[in-house]
């Protein structure tokens, strides 16, 4: 069963996600997006009240229930203050890996809905003026050039664009004829399609999950808060969030990876046993690994003190917080995986 993962599906629903912009906080049109792509496919959809979207899906058997989550929200940077001359001071949101921002091209959206477009730069941007242009890259010599014709402070501020608007860099989404997957934030927008793909072939295989299963998509996790209410009434909650690639790590962007422990202490031995054996008894390619530093929505559901097992798995994804990068075999793997895991007999 499930020979035939429909990948076209898969990228598609990736790129449609990347399409629009949604660093934490600023999640709505996005959850908006999965929220119709749910009811299209026929299962029940809400919104909690931090923004969160739940997916219900009715399983085969009661008495139990089981909880997926993955996250929408992405890394991001917001206005923090506004030079004389003009030019945008910024913060970061969440941990991009600033280096690998110059030259981004960015959204800047105003609270009243304009966009406004810029690039972000280092504060000494020309070779040929600055002795230091090759200098190291942090918030404070980064700046954000505005695609206006501003000269001073009060320029920008009748444009609308004030302290705390939200700037989203662009993903860049790139879908190789070699099946790569080049984006910022597929950390974790693929497994929300890979999710999402996993309810499309359920339902176009007419076929339920055992438990009844509530499905979370959070918009708060890169700021370490997103999976913190989720819980009430569950009895095991697997993540689906991005598998590290990388040192001694055996993941690879051809494998599901199946997290045994992270910086927040170990995951659920039985579920992560269950798991490999589930990846092992239909030979996916996967690897069990450690996570150097690395947090997820279970751990924070864990913290914020429900008692109910929790899980890690998810593709593999290079160069995590800069220039991402995997491919369509991972997702795959990942959508089978969590199939196995749904319709466990
Ligand atoms: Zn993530």
């Amino acid at each position: 069963m499930f020979d035939n993962i429909d990948k076209s599906y898969i990228t598609e629903t990736v790129r449609s996600l990347m399409a629009i912009d949604s660093p934490s906080s600023f999640c709505q049109k996005a959850i908006e997006f999965i929220g119709q792509e749910a009811t299209k496919l026929g299962y029940g959809f809400s919104i909690t009240n931090k923004g969160c979207g739940v997916i219900e899906v009715k399983g085969r058997e009661s008495g139990k229930k089981v909880g997926l989550a993955a996250h929408t929200d992405t890394l991001g940077l917001m206005i923090r203050s506004i030079d004389s001359d003009g030019s945008l001071n910024f913060t970061k949101i969440g941990g991009p890996q600033l280096p690998t921002l110059d030259g981004e091209y960015c959204r800047i959206h105003t609270r009243d809905g304009k966009v406004y477009t810029g690039t972000v730069l280092c504060k000494s941007p020309s070779s040929h003026v600055y002795p230091d242009a090759g200098r190291e890259r942090n918030e404070s010599n980064m700046y954000i050039r505005l695609d206006e014709q501003v000269r001073s402070a009060d320029d920008v501020k009748k444009l609308g664009i004030s302290v705390g608007d939200i700037v989203a860099y662009d993903p860049k989404t790139v879908i190789t004829p070699s099946g790569f997957i080049k984006s910022r934030f597929l950390d974790d927008k693929a497994s929300v399609a890979c999710i999402i793909s996993a309810l499309k072939e359920m339902k176009s295989a007419g076929i339920k999950p055992r438990f009844d299963t509530q499905i979370f998509i959070t918009v708060y996790e890169e700021v370490g808060h997103g999976g913190s209410p989720m819980g009430d009434g569950l009895s095991e909650l697997l993540a689906v969030d991005m598998g590290c690639i990388g040192l001694d790590l055996g993941c690879t962007e051809y494998d599901v990876s199946i997290c045994a422990k992270d910086g927040g202490g170990p995951y659920d031995y039985e579920m992560v046993t269950r798991l490999r054996n589930y990846a092992e008894q239909a030979k996916l390619d996967h690897v069990i690994d450690i996570y150097p530093f690395y947090g997820s929505d279970v751990g924070a559901m864990l913290r914020a003190g429900h008692d109910v097992k929790g899980a890690l798995i998810g593709p593999g994804i290079h160069a995590s917080h800069g220039m991402e990068r995997t491919h369509i075999n991972s997702l795959v793997q990942t959508v089978k995986l969590i199939l196995l895991y749904l319709e466990a007999k």
